[in-house]
């Protein structure tokens, strides 16, 4: 959620300036953003109002995306909105005329993009041509795969030259007993071949990126797998391996966190009060409506990825570009509506980051390989 906060980019602006960077860290990963444009560091600094100003209607371009390259998922995750909430939407892959028009009207603006949402994003055969278009722009790019689309040679080699950023891995498991307990319908041996073929042919074309992210989801019935799993992570040689704390929607089932919660408690999410499993309350503060631009596989400019039912969009990109819409009269009434801390909008509710104890949802990071 912390993404380009005041205390990490003040220190910044000369080199920001003077050298076109910027370092940033998400979900615990360090990122470097080059050439960066005037027009682009400018841009930078006016949107950064928005958060202290928080007006209805948005100054400048944004800066983050999140865009969904396909609506639908290979796997049946038990605790993932895919496999059961957002369903009933029609299975849909962003086109990529659509993406290309995302990026060009956004592109000398952005400096990240989170290419996912809901789904599984290398069922889109586009995908490393939209990843490709997007690095042309000077865009960090980071995408997250369950790795059970089997890449061929060709394939993961048109991904490492893509000029992506990074690529988390979701492996919950470092046995197939036990990843396939969460990740169902998952072969864990297709997700390592894949792995270990992009390093591979990462390491052939002696390059840095993408880097990779090997994570695991941590589960009361996995987390014994953990030292396992590092060591697996080792030995493929990816460049970080993380554990990342569980997301229980309440709204998918009952006594989730009894039967999911870790018994770590440095690996949950949540707090509980004594002797149960109820959630305790913790401070929480959203700006995702100001801070982030999100783009569902269907061109709606949706609030936050959270608004799968596409209810409070704020426009369609079909209809009118990203900007219309972001500062469309849509938008307007729903940051008009928006507080802070507790929302009643239906997304809002069951937030996953309310009640969170964790400022990010990754709670450990470990690097696996020395940079030079
Ligand atoms: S669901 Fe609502 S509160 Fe949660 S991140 Fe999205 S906009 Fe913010």
């Amino acid at each position: 959620m912390n993404v380009f906060n005041a205390g990490d980019v003040v220190p910044q602006i000369p080199k920001l300036f003077w050298r076109g960077e910027f370092d940033f860290e998400f979900e615990l990963l360090p990122y470097r953003s080059t050439r960066i444009s005037a027009k682009k560091a400018a841009n930078f600094f006016v949107s950064g109002l928005n958060q202290y100003l928080r007006p209805a209607r948005p100054l400048g371009y944004p800066v983050i995306a999140q865009v969904e390259p396909a609506n639908f998922c290979n796997l049946s995750c038990p605790l993932c909105l895919t496999t059961s909430i957002t369903k009933s939407r029609i299975p849909t892959l962003l086109p990529f005329e659509t993406f290309q028009r995302f990026i060009d009207e956004c592109g000398d603006y952005l400096l990240h993009l989170i290419f996912w949402n809901w789904g599984e994003p290398f069922l889109n055969p586009d995908l490393f041509r939209m990843i490709a278009y997007a690095k042309a722009r000077g865009i960090v790019v980071h995408t997250s795969t369950n790795g059970n689309v089997a890449l061929d040679e060709a394939r993961a080699e048109a991904l490492v030259d893509s000029g992506l950023g990074s690529l988390v891995f979701a492996v919950d498991g470092a046995t197939q007993r036990t990843y396939e307990k969460y990740r169902k319908g998952g072969r864990l041996d297709v997700v390592l071949a894949n792995i270990e073929k992009i390093v591979r042919i990462r390491m052939l074309k002696g390059l840095a990126s993408p880097v990779i992210n090997m994570r695991f989801v941590v589960m009361k019935h996995n987390e014994v797998e953990i030292p396992q799993a590092r060591a697996l992570a080792a030995k493929l040689g990816v460049d970080f391996f993380s554990l990342k704390t569980v997301d229980m929607p309440p709204k998918i089932g009952v006594d989730l966190d009894k039967t999911y919660a870790p018994t770590k408690e440095n690996y949950r999410r949540y707090e509980y009060e004594r002797d149960t499993f109820q959630r305790k309350s913790a401070p929480f503060v959203c700006m995702r409506p100001w801070k982030r631009v999100t783009l569902d596989a269907t061109g709606e400019i949706i609030p936050c990825e959270y608004d799968y039912l596409n209810k409070h969009s704020f426009g369609n990109i079909n209809q009118g570009g990203v900007m219309n819409a972001w500062k469309s009269e849509r938008g307007v009434a729903f940051r008009k509506a928006f507080h802070l801390g507790h929302n009643e909008f239906y997304l809002c509710r069951d937030c996953t980051y309310k009640n969170s104890i964790v400022d990010d949802c990754t709670v450990e990071r470990q690097r696996m390989i020395k940079t030079t």
